[in-house]
């Protein structure tokens, strides 16, 4: 193929021992069409739109500069470790944008790879999209995720609980490096393809870590603090992940993986959504330790490489993985007094932001809408005329009476810090539901497009904040679709 697309493909993955991955070719699909494309993401990766068809992007046809890979990595999955990989995604390339970024291009759903374990390969029409709308909804929350460039129907079934139209996902991501690909060379390399690979991880996410005295010290924590920042962006919107495993979380500290993800409603923090996740062990409350419980593993995947006695190492790695909860504590309180209108520090402010948060769940009060009328002054739900409530706005009020900002600009702080809409469920159903049903995509689009600015408190996000109706069904999400 000619090249007027833009694509400008490295492969620097490949240059890894052998052993990180498997030359694979996407396995081409019967009749490609291409269904939605972000124009935004293709720009920015400086693709030409206009040439832009569902040749490449169904694995059909190749760019000029790709050789697919399908990348090897290991995992704990509900805490069970397991030989992983890249089951049903071939990645075809590293695109460098005009600006000079790299980007992976991967193909989701692009056929069986030799790590699909039995799996078809493929993926659901129904679960690209919600990928699609819920990765797109993330990053205009301004929270750290990758992208989707498009999505394909392949007109061909895939088989699940029923039949489903076949669909392949294009998802860019700063890499694919994640926790398990660690665990992947530790367990079952030599210590110079960890180091190997530590060495790229560096190069490609931290680089000034390179000269650091202990670079792989560095690492680590520079790791750890991402995702404390990531859990915090996570739990103050109530985003719930769902499959937290260890090869679902990545090296540079972006959101991976929307199978079974959802927003909370209702604030609960042993909300979970996940059909397989009975224990909840995944639940938004368990999310922040759970990641410290991942970034454990992660460290101890690097133990060979810390330092040369393997007792100093141990340290090296536990006085890292301990630092988790107080990073992620910081974050965490800041964002929420920014949700407050908190502009500086006060002692009392984290039993402040609990006490809110304590009698919300008392009241099973809706956890956007809450802050949501907090910004907008209003008192729509029944949290609102609880007189433990008013105590507690009084204390708010003073609270904020202390700081020398004007209320504007605490109002403001409010508005920047509390989305007025989200990718409710019951929204990103009905518009799935249009779209493989009916062939209709304006109702994606319409959720797509007032989604695109979450904190404008604009007239048209109004009706998008509407609650479900109630039901006497919890919702459910699945994995692996
Ligand atoms: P996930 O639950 O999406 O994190 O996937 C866990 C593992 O299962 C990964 O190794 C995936 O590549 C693999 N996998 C998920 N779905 C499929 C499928 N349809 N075919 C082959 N492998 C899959
Ligand atoms: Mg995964």
């Amino acid at each position: 193929m000619g090249n007027e697309t833009g694509w400008n493909l490295e492969n620097s993955y490949s240059r890894l021992p052998g052993a990180f991955f498997t030359r694979q070719d996407p396995i081409p699909v019967r009749s490609p069409k291409l269904l939605v494309l972000n124009g935004e993401v293709a720009e920015s990766l400086g693709l030409n739109v206009a040439e832009m068809g569902a040749g490449v992007l169904s694995g059909n046809d190749l760019p000029a500069g790709s050789a697919p890979i399908a990348q090897a990595y290991a995992g704990h999955q509900f805490g069970h470790f397991n030989m992983l990989g890249d089951g049903r995604a071939v990645l075809i390339g590293e695109q460098m944008t005009p600006s000079g970024e790299r980007f992976d291009i991967q193909l989701k759903g692009g056929g069986p790879t030799p790590y699909s374990r039995g799996g078809d390969g493929r993926a659901g029409l129904g679960p690209m999209l919600r990928e699609y709308m819920i990765s797109e909804a993330m990053h205009r929350l301004e929270i750290p995720t990758t992208r989707s460039l498009a999505v394909v129907t392949t007109g061909e079934p895939i088989y699940r609980e029923t039949e489903q139209e076949g669909a392949i996902l294009t998802r860019v991501a700063a890499s694919h490096l994640r926790v398990g690909t660690f665990q992947f060379a530790s367990r079952f390399g030599e210590v110079d393809d960890l180091r190997a690979l530590a060495d790229y991880a560096l190069k490609r996410h931290y680089p000034e870590g390179l000269d650091a005295e202990n670079p792989y010290l560095y690492f680590l924590q520079e790791v750890i603090q991402r995702q404390a920042s990531l859990m915090a962006k996570w739990q103050l919107v109530g985003f719930i992940h769902g499959v937290m495993n260890t090869d679902n979380m990545t090296i540079s500290g972006e959101t991976i993986d929307y199978g079974p993800c959802a927003f909370m409603d209702t604030y609960d923090p042993k909300t979970v959504f996940s059909s397989i996740d009975s224990q909840g062990r995944y639940a938004y409350g368990n999310q922040p330790p759970i990641a410290g419980w991942d970034l454990a593993r992660f460290a101890e995947s690097l133990l060979p490489i810390l330092h040369d006695e393997q007792e100093e190492s141990l340290k090296l790695a536990q006085d890292a993985v301990l630092e988790f909860p107080k990073l992620y504590e910081a974050h965490w309180l800041d964002g929420m007094r920014g949700k407050l209108g908190l502009l500086n520090r006060e002692e009392g402010d984290l039993d402040l932001a609990e006490e809110l948060l304590r009698l919300m769940k008392e009241n099973r009060a809706d956890f956007t809408n809450t802050f949501r009328s907090l910004t907008l002054d209003k008192g729509d739900s029944t949290l609102f005329n609880t007189s433990e409530f008013a105590q507690w706005k009084e204390r708010w009020n003073e609270r904020r009476a202390r700081q020398k900002e004007s209320d504007d600009a605490s109002q403001k702080r409010m508005q920047s810090s509390n989305p007025s809409v989200i990718p409710r469920n019951h929204r990103v159903e009905e518009a799935i539901q249009a779209a493989v049903e009916e062939d209709d995509l304006s109702v994606m689009d319409r959720l797509v497009a007032v989604l695109k600015n979450p904190y404008a408190y604009s007239p048209e996000q109004e009706e998008y904040c509407a609650l479900p109706a109630p039901s006497d069904r919890p919702y459910r999400t699945f994995c692996g679709t």
